[in-house]
């Protein structure tokens, strides 16, 4: 399946992008000031020297796409990060919200060549003085993909023990709505399809690696897929990134953002 951004999405997110509004415009200009907040020793905001570039495939208009750092759970498993300093999906506005699900389409689309399925998973933790979101895209085996909610599904039903006050399990239809702003919350989707969120209870006591752990056991990989998430060697890390941009290439929409020169 080609997947190719249409004219109209892409006018969409460039019109909406506060860079382009008059810089008399009070409110706009305040958004702009937002998105570019960037925190010097994060290691996700775009504008920060932690940030390893290496990782990088390709940049957006307010967000980027990135191979994680450590050793995946797939060669090809990356993640959507907005450039600007957030701490949950649900704080993003319209516009780097809609770029967020640009990405989504061309990841399935891509993967979908490789008839591979694919998760996507955020974890905002302690969204009050919280780090950097960004939404984990991880590609597996259709028979992985097709199970998943189920076991997704089970394990939500499960966490946080019998005498959680909010119903654990929340149906996402549109996840801005169904999480109360400043919540702790885990989500995930499958593919395009709309999939699961929980508004964490007890951030101290919620496995930072809660979907790692599901996705490594449904795949029967090594715990030490989830357990240690040690920093690849730069040189691999490179590796990683090149045969990934190669991939994406095709279905690279940032090609037709019309950059400021
Ligand atoms: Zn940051």
């Amino acid at each position: 399946m080609e997947w190719q951004m249409t004219h109209y999405e892409l006018q969409n997110l460039q019109r909406k992008c506060p860079r382009g509004h008059s810089a008399r415009d009070n409110e706009s200009s305040r958004k702009h000031r937002r998105l570019e907040r960037s925190l010097d020793d994060c290691i996700r905001c775009i504008d920060s020297a932690k940030l390893d570039k290496a990782c990088i495939v390709a940049i957006g208009i307010n967000t980027y796409l990135a191979v994680v750092e450590w050793d995946g759970l797939d060669e090809q498993h990356c993640i959507i990060v907005p450039n600007g300093h957030y701490s949950s999906t649900i704080q993003l506005d319209e516009n780097v919200w809609d770029e967020m699900r640009i990405w989504r389409k061309g990841l399935v689309a891509m993967w979908k060549e490789q008839d591979k399925d694919c998760v996507f998973m955020e974890m905002a933790r302690d969204v009050q003085h919280g780090g950097h979101i960004f939404v984990e895209c991880i590609p597996v085996p259709q028979e992985i993909g097709d199970m998943a909610p189920i076991y997704f599904n089970k394990a939500i039903n499960e966490c946080e023990g019998e005498h959680a006050d909010n119903k654990k399990l929340i149906e996402t239809k549109d996840l801005r709505r169904q999480i109360p702003k400043g919540f702790s919350y885990f989500a995930v989707d499958f593919g395009l399809q709309n999939g699961y969120a929980h508004a964490i209870e007890d951030v101290s006591s919620f496995p930072v690696t809660f979907g790692h752990e599901i996705l490594v056991g449904m795949m029967d990989l090594p715990a030490s897929k989830w357990r240690k998430k040690e920093k690849m060697e730069l040189s691999k890390l490179r590796q990683k990134c090149e045969a990934m941009k190669k991939d994406w290439d095709k279905f690279d929409w940032t090609k037709k953002i019309e950059r400021d020169k």
